[in-house]
């Protein structure tokens, strides 16, 4: 059995992988996809102290620094079920593969993955214009004309950061009515270099091969089409964390964000969760990694402190 499990290869998962392995314990790490969101993120400018890096960059970066160490990689390997220790004091991790896997503590750090519009040309352009993380990607867009998909908290929030940073913003909502804080919409109202549209459905994004150029929505009471030129689009349709298969074992918010407190603790004994897949309030490299450290201190001094050899 291991020490320490780390269920996920991300930010968050490397950083317990390297904090657990340092301190001389047994530690793995089971990951679908080791590197994780980060894979998919081309420029990275505010990953502290280092100026401009590439997402596959970073990616690599991680693993090497955990194989550095003793660290079982288990990667591709999906979880689909955790058991919460019995009398022999072992956390269960089963995999998709049929195996499982036993540890003392566990560490969960599966992330999250951003709601897509599912519309022609969103993944075509995906970096190429099309974002889903305004603090990482707003001041690639400084000047130009951007929408934001989404009037919810998320989307009004990143439309208020935008407007300071681009020339132009356009938010379209899918509903008759924004559905964020009354204050953030009075807020959004006050700045004259936004436009809100409502009934909007976005049909397709539009783009030269290179980068976006445009969108096309809908006019959902109207049915007309209409297309909106811009460089940028930020869609904000909702952030999913990947804990579907830890429903009824561990508990969740009404967001599906495992909750935890500032010690990375769940409602679990011995389970410890860290990054996008947890109630952490932002979502970002340097938050993950943090968080992924404090959930491995946190496992090792739940180790030092239980007797079980
Ligand atoms: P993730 O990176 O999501 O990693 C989760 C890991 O868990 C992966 O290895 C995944 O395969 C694995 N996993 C999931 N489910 C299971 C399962 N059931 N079993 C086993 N393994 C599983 N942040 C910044 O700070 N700066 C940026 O510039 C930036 N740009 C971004 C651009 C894009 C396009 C995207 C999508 C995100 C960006 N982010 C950026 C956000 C950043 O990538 C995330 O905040 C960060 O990766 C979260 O780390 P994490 O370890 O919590 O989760």
């Amino acid at each position: 059995a291991f020490d320490v499990l780390v269920v996920g290869g991300g930010p968050a998962g490397a950083a317990a992988a390297i904090y657990a392995a340092r301190k001389g314990i047994r530690t793995g790490v089971a990951a679908e996809r080791f590197g994780g969101q980060v894979l998919d993120t081309m420029a990275i400018e505010n990953f502290i102290s280092v100026q401009h890096t590439e997402g596959p960059k970073l990616a690599s970066a991680l693993e090497a620094h955990v194989r550095e160490y003793e660290v079982d990689i288990m990667n591709l390997q999906r979880a689909t079920k955790l058991v919460p220790a019995g009398a022999d004091g072992l956390v269960e991790v089963q995999l998709e593969n049929g195996a499982s896997l036993k540890s003392k503590t566990v560490i969960l750090s599966t992330g999250a993955r951003w709601r897509q519009m599912n519309v022609p040309g969103e993944n075509e352009y995906r970096n190429k214009g099309v974002a889903y993380c305004p603090h990482c990607d707003g001041p690639l867009f400084k000047g130009k004309r951007v929408a934001v998909v989404g009037g919810g908290n998320s989307g009004i929030e990143a439309a208020i950061d935008l407007a300071g940073i681009v020339s132009h913003v356009t938010v379209l909502e899918f509903d008759s009515k924004l559905r964020a804080d009354q204050v953030l919409q009075a807020k959004l109202n006050s700045l004259p270099n936004v436009k809100v549209v409502l009934n909007a459905q976005t049909t397709e994004v539009l783009g030269d091969g290179q980068r976006v150029t445009g969108l096309v929505y809908t006019d959902r009471v109207g049915g007309d089409s209409h297309r909106v030129e811009l460089e940028g689009i930020f869609v904000q349709i909702g952030l999913l964390p990947n804990t579907e298969w830890l429903r009824g074992s561990v508990e969740l918010s009404g967001r599906g964000e495992i909750i935890i407190d500032d010690r990375g603790q769940t409602n679990v004994p011995g389970v410890f969760a860290a990054g996008d897949c947890t109630t952490v309030p932002y979502k970002q490299i340097i938050i993950a990694m943090g968080a992924g450290s404090t959930a491995a201190l946190s496992a090792f001094d739940h180790l030092i402190r239980s007797s079980a050899p």
